[in-house]
């Protein structure tokens, strides 16, 4: 930190007060963890100045070996660890790892034959007329992806994203008694929509996937089936989601996130079967430009740990911890989303529970020492702003070594701080949707008690 202060102190003191912050206060956020400090020092050294486009032994830059060494460590790892036949390792973020497979699916359903038709193998060498033709083609393509308020992520075709605007978009979302996927709901939508690519996995869904009656779904109406299983990889990697619910057997591409529940640095990942191989290796430079060959560098430790038997360890204790939580929040009478969880993740209704918005019910925890984030729940009655949900996971406190019996603490904290919350008022006097009135005694208190767990 010295070092950094010589140059620019008010940055040393970010780092500080994060390092402090991260320590002190419960990290609940569902999509964080800590990754190891080998992870962390893999990421932090010269070879962020290094640029590699290209891939592994065919790069446009010279002196890439040792990038090519740890970006072919970093795919030899993901490949062993999830049972895949390649993975591409340079995406820099999940959003990233998302336009990757669908631009590598679109070029290989409705690029590849476009060329095949006009006897070419390269775009360049299509004519102007076919060019324009085949442009049309891609913005006329439909994705089903799970909708926002059951717990799908804007990337899965949704108007902010540009996934939204490049693809004709329509949602499968969840039974509204049980809160689980309508499975036959999705596949009557798929009958009708006939998309190109499903998208399968969700950022705020505590329940399992079947990928196999997925898969099953997406053969019938001949579409391709796309996992982003960001959230829940480090499940999948532990081996505590397999068979019908591990997706790299049943989907023709995954993409994940690094940072999340695998623990490792903020990054993104494409696996694939070898069919798509050539396509999802164009990443660069169809959507990414240079890999962060320091972050592929923090992959690789990051995926040799998920590798060893610790992290099954790891996993299953994530997963434990999640129902530890969700049984100690119903008990003290709190609304979950689907009534538990079965992955790491657990969405209160905080409106029903509390009578509060997601957004009075994140500050007032914040200000308590336990960080989570506001979340919309289906149908959610205060709009994705404000929303009536908050969603909680347990990857971070799991790698902090908390057990089953700490999380039933932790959901007693929460309760505490939630039936001692009241919705605030406006400066006019109107019920407002963003303030909370809490007594600073109980604040403090549980803040003290977050900080020693
Ligand atoms: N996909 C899912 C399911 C996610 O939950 C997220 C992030 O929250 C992403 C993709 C995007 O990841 P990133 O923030 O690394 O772009």
């Amino acid at each position: 930190l010295e070092v950094i202060r010589a140059v620019e102190p008010r940055v040393a003191d970010a780092i500080g007060q994060e390092v402090a912050d991260q320590r002190e206060m419960l990290k609940l956020i569902a999509s964080e963890n800590y990754a190891s400090p080998a992870t962390l020092l893999a990421m932090g050294n010269w070879f962020s100045d290094k640029y590699a486009e290209g891939t592994v032994g065919r790069r446009f830059y010279a002196g890439c070996r040792n990038v090519d060494t740890v970006e072919a460590l970093a795919a030899e790892h993901a490949r062993e660890l999830f049972g895949a036949e390649h993975a591409y390792a340079q995406p820099h973020s999940g959003i990233d790892a998302n336009l990757v497979a669908f631009w590598a699916v679109l070029a290989d359903r409705v690029e590849a034959p476009a060329l095949a038709k006009a006897g070419v193998r390269n775009v360049n060498d299509l004519s102007e007329v076919d060019w324009a033709e085949l442009r049309q083609a891609f913005g006329n393509q439909r994705m089903l992806g799970m909708s926002l308020d059951a717990g799908g992520h804007l990337t899965h075709g949704f108007r902010p994203n540009i996934s939204g605007k490049m693809f004709d978009q329509r949602s499968y979302g969840t039974d509204p008694t049980t809160g689980l996927i309508d499975y036959e709901a999705l596949r009557t939508s798929a009958r009708e929509f006939k998309p190109l690519i499903i998208v399968a996995g969700y950022s705020a869904y505590p329940r399992l996937v079947n990928f196999r009656v997925m898969r099953e779904i997406a053969d019938e109406v001949g579409a391709t089936l796309m996992v982003d299983m960001a959230h829940f990889a480090g499940l999948v990697a532990g081996k505590v989601l397999t068979g019908d619910f591990d997706p790299v057997p049943h989907a023709q591409i995954v993409t994940t996130t690094t940072h999340k529940s695998l623990r490792g640095p903020r990054g993104g990942m494409v696996l694939c079967d070898d069919s798509l191989k050539d396509q999802v290796d164009r990443g660069c430079p169809m959507v990414l430009g240079g890999p962060l060959p320091h972050v592929m560098a923090a992959k690789a430790v990051a995926l040799a740990e998920a590798r060893r038997p610790e992290f099954r360890d790891y996993a299953q204790a994530v997963v434990d911890n999640s129902r530890a939580l969700a049984e100690g929040l119903m008990r003290r009478g709190a609304t979950l989303v689907t009534g538990g969880s079965d992955n790491h993740i657990n969405l209160i209704d905080v409106a029903t529970s509390y009578g509060l918005t997601g957004r009075q019910a994140e500050s007032a925890l914040l200000d308590s020492g336990i960080v989570t984030n506001r979340n919309s729940i289906p149908a959610d009655p205060n709009g994705a702003w404000y929303t009536s949900g908050i969603r909680i996971g347990t990857p971070a406190l799991t790698t902090r070594g908390l057990g089953t019996a700490e999380m039933d603490e932790v959901a007693g904290l929460i309760d505490r701080v939630l039936t001692t919350t009241e919705p605030g008022t406006t400066a006019k006097g109107a019920p407002s949707k963003a303030q909370h009135v809490l007594d600073a005694k109980v604040a403090d208190e549980i803040s003290r008690r977050a900080t020693d767990l």
